[in-house]
């Protein structure tokens, strides 16, 4: 294509361009509606400049618009993130105050030294199976262990192997004892050890376990070799027997554990009561 430009018709030209052309034709200066002309067009460009300005106008307005919109998405995704970094942390506060309490109650119910379940949680566990026996009618025997002459052990080595010999104990005891059953420091030198489902005729050997894995083996404690030994009362729970009364029975086999020589188990014979059940019907 040539870069001339070809002559264009009257009729392809913008109408202002044909007039302007007429009003600076100097055979056109005597015309009578040049004038009037001249004003129409000076009243056209007035109109042309307005709309350009409003256009202008209108085009800021937008642009300023559109940034507006865009500053609100940034702030938006700025607050979500933040937010999301709030959730973040409380989940992850949520989560150390969850494991926390739940070592605070792991803690508040373990004896400090010996790791064992201490009292009050032998209690509860008590009072559980005692209820689940209750109602299901299954076996559950318990077994009071008591260290012997600890209060010599105590005289004779010093309070602090007698800690150590406590600790000993308890890691034996609770090591020979099956994973469903529970052995817990009682109190002093005394454990409470835990048999769900153990009947009547499988108590003995339980019984003997426990006084055995105690006896068998003298401890090393400090840099000496030392027997330690342990008296038992055992006993099974009875059908509607009450708890402090199925205790106290066992207590009072214990006693008599110790009576008869220490470092063996007596058997708790079930309270009057309970040895002749009224027949049925
Ligand atoms: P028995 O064979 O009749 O049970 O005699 P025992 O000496 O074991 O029983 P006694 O009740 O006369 O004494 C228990 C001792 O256990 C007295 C107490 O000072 C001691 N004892 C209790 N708790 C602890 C403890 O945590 N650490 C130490 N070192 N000794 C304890
Ligand atoms: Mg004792
Ligand atoms: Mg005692």
């Amino acid at each position: 294509m040539s870069g001339a430009t070809l002559p264009r018709s009257d009729e392809e030209r913008p109408l202002f361009e044909r007039i302007e052309e007429l009003l600076a034709d100097p055979a056109q200066q005597d015309n009578p509606l040049r004038t009037p002309l001249t004003e129409l067009m000076a009243a056209f460009y007035d109109q042309l400049n307005q709309m350009d300005r409003i256009t202008r106008i209108s085009d800021r307005y937008q642009a300023a618009e559109r940034a507006r919109g865009a500053g609100h998405a940034l702030n938006y995704r700025d607050q979500l993130r933040r937010l999301e970094k709030i959730v973040r942390i409380s989940d992850r506060y949520q989560g150390m105050l969850r494991e926390l309490n739940q070592r605070l109650e792991w803690l508040s119910n373990r004896d400090a030294l010996t790791g064992l379940p201490n009292r009050r949680h032998a209690l509860a566990r008590l009072n559980e199976e005692h209820g689940r026996a209750q109602r299901s009618g299954k076996a559950v025997a318990i077994a009071l262990v008591d260290i012997d002459h600890f209060k010599s052990i105590n005289d004779s080595w010093g309070h602090e192997v007698g800690d150590q010999a406590l600790a000993a104990v308890a890691a034996r005891l609770a090591a020979s004892i099956r994973e469903y059953d529970m052995c817990a420091r009682w109190g002093g030198e005394e454990f409470l050890v835990l048999l769900p489902e153990t009947v009547a005729s499988a108590l003995p050997d339980s019984a003997e376990r426990l006084r055995a894995c105690i006896a068998a083996d003298p401890f090393v404690i400090g840099d000496r070799q030392r027997t330690i030994t342990v008296s038992l009362g055992v006993g099974c729970l009875q059908p509607g027997e009450d708890l402090t009364a199925f205790m106290k029975r066992v207590d009072d086999a214990l006693y008599r554990a110790k009576h008869k020589g220490r470092n063996r188990f007596e058997l708790s014979a079930p309270a009057a009561e309970f040895d002749n059940p009224p027949a049925a019907g």
